[in-house]
C-alpha cells in the first residue's frame, strides 16, 4: 500500500512534466473520523478551504485553464486533524491523494497541540493582532514551532518536483519557505499571510532571534502576500529594521535573490454566496427566521469566538444604543452567534464567560416577556443557515479589534438579494474596511461610535442602503477569490521571470570559459578593479574594510604577471590606497579618478588634471550639519571631495536624510563646479569634470590591451562601464540593472574569478617552463 501511494505522486512526475500547484496550510480540507474502526477522511469546510475551493475547481477544469486531465493540477499538503496510527498512514495517504488531491502531514495530536495552541495562538496570534499583553514568550513553544515547520517542510520535499509552484498559507508556517528553499534553491515559493502583519514596534517585542528567524523564513519565498497595503508596508519596514534589506517598489534583494512583497486583498467565492440565497433550502430557513423575528429589525453578529473580534465592545455598544434610544426597545434584536474555536487556550474560555455574563446582564436589564434584546448561540452554523441569516438581517455588526481581512463582512454583502438594502457596520481595524468604503466604519474602542452607528444603520433610508450594497457587491464580484488566487500565482510567476532576467546577465559557465580563454590568449591584459563592495564587503566604518590576505595575494599574483596591468579604480583617498596596496606592482586610481599611480611600487601619485577644492568652504558646513543631525553618520574628507557616510545610522532615517541632503545640494550644483555622487550608503560631493570613466578611458588608451576586464559594484563604476568598448568584459557586482555586460552576485564570486585567472597564469607558466626544459635538454641536431 505504502508503495502505491508514493508511486501515485512519483509516477505522475515521470509521465508528465506539467507543473503542479502545491498548497500548504496547517489543516487539510478534510478531517479524520473513525469509521468501522478505521480512520477515514471527511471533507471539512473553513475559511481558506471554501475560499480556495473555487480556484482549485477552476484549475481542475481542462477547458478553463488548459490543464490536461491526466496531470494532477494541485496537491494540498497539511495536517489531517488527528493522530494517525502508523499502520493506517499509507492507506490514508492513498485515500487523501486520490479523493482529495491531498497529502497528509503526520504529526501526533500532542505535538500539534503545543504547536497550534502554543506558539501559533499564544504568541503570534495575540501579538500580530495588537494584543501584546496576551502574548506568551516560551522557549519550548518556539522550538516546537520550528520542529513542526520542519516536519511540514519534509512533507513538501517528499512531494515536490522541479517546476512545481508551492503556495504556503498563514502564520502557522512562516518558517517553511526558507526550509524548502534550503533544499530546493530554485523552487517557486509564494507565501500568503491571512492575519495582520503588525507595525515594527509590536513585531520587535518578539525576542530578536525569533523575530529575525521568522522574517528569514518568510523571505525564503519569492513572493510574500498580505491583505492590505499597510501590512505590506509594515513587513517591509520590519525587514529593513531587523535584517537591513531595503526595498524598491516592493522588491528586495535578499542576499542575491529578488523577493517581492505585495498586497492581495482576498476576495470571497462571491457566486457561491450570492446564488445560494434563492435555493429552496435557504428559502425555507429564511421563512422560519422571518416567522420568529416578526416585525423586529435584526442586527447580526457572527464570529469565531475570539478575543480579537471585539465581541465585548460590540455588546457594550449595543447596550449604549439601547440606553440612549428607548424608542427602539421591542423593535430590534441582536442575533449573537459565536462559533466555538481554540477551546484549548484559556483566554478563549475567559472571553466566552465574559460574553455570556454580559448577554445575561443586558437581557435582564432591557428584556421583557415579549422581547429578548439579544439572542445568543454558541455553535457553528451550516452554510444554508448562515446565508439565510445574512440575507434576512437588516444590519451586520462586525467590530473586530484587529482582523487580517474579515470574511463575514464580505459574505454579508454578497448574500444580500439583488436590489435589496442592508447595512454593514465595520471596524476600521478589519482589512476588509480598505475595500468596503460604503460600510459605516467605526473604531471598536468607541462604544458611543458603535451605538451611533447602530442607530444610523437602522434609520438609513432604504434607497441609500441599496446604493451602498450594490456598489460593494459590484466591487466584490469583480475581485473574487478566484481573481485573488490567479493574481497571486501570476505575480509569483512574474517575480520568477524577473529573477530569470537578472539571472540571464549572470556570468554563467559558458561566458566564464570564454572570458578565461580570451584572457589566456591575450598578449596584453588590462584588469580594472573597484575596491569596496567588489573585492571586500562593506563595513560600518570604512577604515575597517582593509584588504584580506586573500585579496592582497590575488591582486599581487595577477599584477606580477608580466602580461597584465592591474589597476584599482576606487573612490578611496590616495593615502589609504597607498597604505594598503603601495608595495604591490598595481596601478591605482583614487578619489573616483582624481589621482593616479603607475603600476610600479614606489611610484608617486599624480593628479590627472589641475583641480580646485575651493567649493569645500561652502559645502562642508552643510554636510557637517547633516552629520550632526543624524547619529551614526560622519564625514570623510579627501583632497577633492567630501563624503557623508550613513551606513551605521538608523536604517529608516538614513535614506530620508540622504534624500533631503541631495535636495539641498541640488541648489549648489548649478553655480559651483561640483558633482554629487550617490554611492552605497554614502553621498559624496566632488570637484566636477573627472570620473572613473574619464580616468579609466585614459588608462585604457595607454595600455594597448587586447583583453580588458572591469569590475565594480557601484553607481560610480557605471561611468567606467559606459565608456568601455563592446569587446571589454565589464561586470557589475550585485543583481542590479547596469551598463556592464554581465553581473556577478557578490565579492566572493569576484575573488573566485580572479583566482581562476591567476591559476591559468600559473598553469601557463608551468607549461612554458616544461617547454623550455625540453628545448634545452634536446640533443644538438635532433629534429
Ligand atoms: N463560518 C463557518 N461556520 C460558522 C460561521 C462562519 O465556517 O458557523 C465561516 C464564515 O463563513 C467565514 C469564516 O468562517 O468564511 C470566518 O472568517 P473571518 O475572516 O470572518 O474570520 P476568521 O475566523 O478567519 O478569523
Amino acid at each position: 500500500m505504502a508503495n502505491t501511494k508514493t508511486a501515485l505522486v512519483k509516477e505522475s512526475s515521470s509521465k508528465t512534466d506539467k507543473s503542479r500547484l502545491l498548497i500548504v496550510s496547517n489543516r487539510l480540507p478534510f478531517t479524520i473520523e473513525e469509521r468501522e474502526g478505521e480512520p477515514s477522511l471527511q471533507p471539512s469546510a473553513g475559511g481558506l478551504v471554501s475560499g480556495l475551493g473555487a480556484y482549485l475547481e477552476g484549475i481542475k477544469d481542462p477547458n478553463l485553464r488548459e490543464i490536461t486531465p491526466e496531470s494532477v493540477p494541485y496537491v494540498w499538503i497539511g495536517w489531517p486533524g488527528a493522530t494517525v496510527p502508523e499502520a493506517s498512514q499509507s492507506m490514508l495517504k492513498e485515500d487523501a491523494l486520490t479523493n482529495f488531491n491531498a497529502w497528509p502531514v503526520f504529526v501526533d495530536e500532542e505535538a500539534m497541540d503545543t504547536f497550534y495552541h502554543g506558539f501559533c495562538n499564544k504568541t503570534i496570534w495575540p501579538l500580530f493582532h495588537y494584543l501584546p499583553s496576551f502574548a506568551v514568550y516560551n522557549d519550548e513553544y518556539w522550538q516546537q514551532y520550528k520542529d513542526v515547520n520542519r516536519i511540514f517542510a519534509e512533507a513538501v520535499l517528499e512531494v515536490i518536483r522541479p517546476g512545481d509552484t508551492v503556495w504556503v498559507h498563514d502564520y502557522q508556517l512562516m518558517m517553511l519557505p526558507k526550509m524548502i528553499r534550503e533544499k530546493m534553491p530554485q523552487a517557486n515559493i509564494g507565501f500568503f499571510l491571512h492575519i495582520p502583519f503588525p507595525g515594527y514596534e509590536i513585531y520587535r517585542l518578539l525576542p530578536r532571534k525569533w523575530g529575525a528567524e521568522i522574517l528569514e523564513g518568510l523571505l525564503g519565498a519569492d513572493l510574500v502576500g498580505f491583505h492590505t497595503h499597510e501590512y505590506t508596508q509594515y513587513f517591509q519596514r520590519t525587514v529593513l529594521r531587523e535584517l537591513g534589506y531595503e526595498h524598491n517598489l516592493g522588491e528586495m534583494l535578499v542576499e542575491d535573490r529578488l523577493v517581492r512583497a505585495e498586497t492581495f486583498p482576498m476576495g470571497i467565492d462571491y457566486p457561491r454566496y450570492h446564488e445560494a440565497i434563492n435555493r429552496p433550502e435557504v428559502e425555507r430557513e429564511k421563512r422560519a427566521l422571518h416567522r420568529s423575528i416578526g416585525d423586529t429589525k435584526l442586527v447580526l453578529s457572527v464570529d469565531r469566538l475570539d478575543y480579537t473580534k471585539g465581541i465585548i465592545n460590540r455588546l457594550e455598544g449595543f447596550e449604549r444604543f439601547l440606553d440612549e434610544n428607548p424608542e427602539w426597545h421591542n423593535k430590534v434584536t441582536l442575533a449573537l452567534i459565536t462559533v466555538p474555536s481554540r477551546v484549548g487556550v484559556e483566554r478563549y474560555q475567559e472571553t466566552k464567560q465574559q460574553i455570556e455574563e454580559m448577554v445575561g446582564r443586558i437581557n435582564g436589564r432591557f428584556g421583557s416577556i415579549g422581547w429578548t434584546p439579544i439572542t445568543y448561540q454558541f455553535r457553528s452554523l451550516s452554510f444554508n443557515t448562515l446565508v439565510a441569516l445574512y440575507n434576512v438581517s437588516d444590519v451586520a455588526l462586525v467590530t473586530p479589534l484587529r482582523d487580517g481581512m474579515n470574511l463575514i463582512a464580505k459574505e454579508y454583502v454578497a448574500a444580500r438579494s439583488n436590489g435589496a438594502g442592508g447595512v454593514l457596520i465595520l471596524s476600521e481595524f478589519a482589512g476588509a474596511a480598505k475595500e468596503l468604503g460604503e460600510a459605516i466604519t467605526i473604531n471598536p474602542n468607541g462604544r458611543e461610535e458603535i451605538a451611533e452607528a447602530i442607530k444610523e444603520a437602522l434609520e438609513m433610508p432604504e434607497e441609500e442602503q441599496q446604493q451602498r450594497i450594490a456598489l460593494m457587491q459590484e466591487r466584490m464580484s469583480r475581485y473574487d477569490v478566484v481573481s485573488w488566487a490567479e493574481d497571486f500565482i501570476e505575480q509569483l510567476h512574474a517575480t520568477k521571470e524577473e529573477q530569470t532576467k537578472f539571472g540571464a546577465k549572470l556570468l554563467g559557465a559558458e561566458v566564464r570559459e570564454q572570458l578565461l580563454g580570451d584572457y589566456r590568449k591575450a598578449g596584453r591584459r588590462l584588469v580594472m578593479l573597484d575596491y569596496d563592495g567588489t573585492l571586500v564587503p562593506f563595513q560600518k566604518d570604512p577604515q575597517l574594510a582593509s584588504p584580506s590576505a586573500q585579496v592582497l595575494s590575488i591582486v599581487n599574483q595577477l599584477a606580477s604577471e608580466p602580461r597584465n596591468e592591474v589597476v584599482l579604480i576606487s573612490g578611496r583617498d590616495k593615502d589609504t590606497l597607498q597604505n594598503w596596496f603601495g608595495d604591490l606592482p598595481v596601478g591605482m586610481v583614487a578619489e573616483h579618478g582624481v589621482w593616479t599611480r603607475k603600476p610600479q611600487a614606489g611610484e608617486s601619485w599624480e593628479m590627472i588634471q589641475p583641480m580646485t577644492s575651493e567649493w569645500k568652504q561652502s559645502i562642508r558646513p552643510i554636510l557637517e550639519m547633516y552629520a550632526n543631525r543624524l547619529p551614526g553618520s560622519f564625514l570623510e574628507e579627501k583632497s577633492f571631495s567630501i563624503a557623508w557616510h550613513y551606513r551605521a545610522a538608523d536604517p529608516d532615517l538614513g535614506p530620508v536624510r540622504a534624500k533631503e541632503l541631495l535636495d539641498h545640494l541640488v541648489n549648489y550644483t548649478a553655480n559651483i563646479n561640483i558633482q554629487v555622487l550617490q554611492g552605497n550608503k554614502v553621498i559624496e560631493v566632488k570637484t566636477a569634470g573627472v570620473s572613473k570613466g574619464t580616468t579609466g578611458l585614459r588608462w585604457l588608451n595607454d595600455s594597448h590591451a587586447d583583453f580588458v576586464l572591469a569590475l565594480g559594484d557601484d553607481w560610480t563604476d557605471e561611468h567606467l562601464f559606459m565608456v568601455l568598448p563592446d569587446t571589454a568584459y565589464s561586470i557589475r557586482v550585485g543583481l542590479v540593472q547596469s551598463y556592464a555586460r554581465f553581473n556577478l552576485r557578490s565579492y566572493k564570486d569576484v575573488l573566485g574569478l580572479l583566482e581562476q585567472m591567476a591559476e591559468n597564469d600559473e598553469a601557463d607558466e608551468a607549461e612554458a617552463q616544461e617547454h623550455d626544459y625540453r628545448l634545452e635538454g634536446r640533443p644538438v641536431g635532433a629534429a
